[in-house]
């Protein structure tokens, strides 16, 4: 039998939104970020898995990373394309991301950044496109806000290959990482 729910809840919000990239405004910083993505995922190194990534970072500040997906044949040494871009942000002296975009896709696969894709009636969670926990974790621990907290509000960015942009809170896409300064 299970506990009775005393106590009070716990509350969160889980929002985000999906747009067309092409109704994205110009030059707006989603849309440079996204096309960063895009053209970093053609350096991807993914023989092992075919899955080729992109990914491309906005800090704090204005300047820009990017990264893509190094795979090594032992697999367990495979460095990911947001860890690749956080790498090069933290290498250049960046402390946090504002928002982080990635475009990933099996190699060969073609971003239409042309046309308009249809708004679907209705998304849910499983419609993202897919980022690894792990590379949700190397991302969240750097999202602090002004006093060095958690920002559970750094915006993730994520293409498909149709060209639908989904922008949405890192807490949206991991709910509970694991961030040491809690302690
Ligand atoms: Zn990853």
């Amino acid at each position: 039998m299970k506990t009775e729910k005393k106590g009070i809840p716990i509350t969160g919000e889980i929002t985000g939104w999906f747009i067309p990239f092409t109704d994205l405004d110009a030059n707006c910083i989603e849309r440079v970020l996204i096309m960063k993505a895009i053209a970093v995922r053609e350096n991807a190194y993914a023989p092992v898995t075919g899955v080729h990534v992109g990914a491309a970072i906005e800090a704090e500040g204005g300047n820009q990373y990017i990264g893509c997906n190094v795979e090594n044949d032992t697999l367990s040494q495979t460095i990911h394309a947001e860890e690749n871009a956080i790498g090069g942000m933290i290498a250049a002296g960046d402390k946090r991301p504002i928002r982080v975009a990635i475009a990933v896709a099996r190699k060969g696969v073609v971003f239409d950044t042309t046309t308009t894709v249809a708004i679907p009636e209705s998304l849910t969670f499983r419609d993202f496109p897919p980022t690894c926990p792990q590379c949700l974790q190397i991302i969240s621990q750097h999202c602090k806000d002004g006093e060095g907290k958690y920002d559970p509000t750094v915006e993730l960015i994520s293409i498909t290959p149709e060209g639908g942009v989904f922008i949405f809170p890192i807490s949206t896409a991991l709910t509970m990482p694991l961030i040491l300064d809690r302690l």
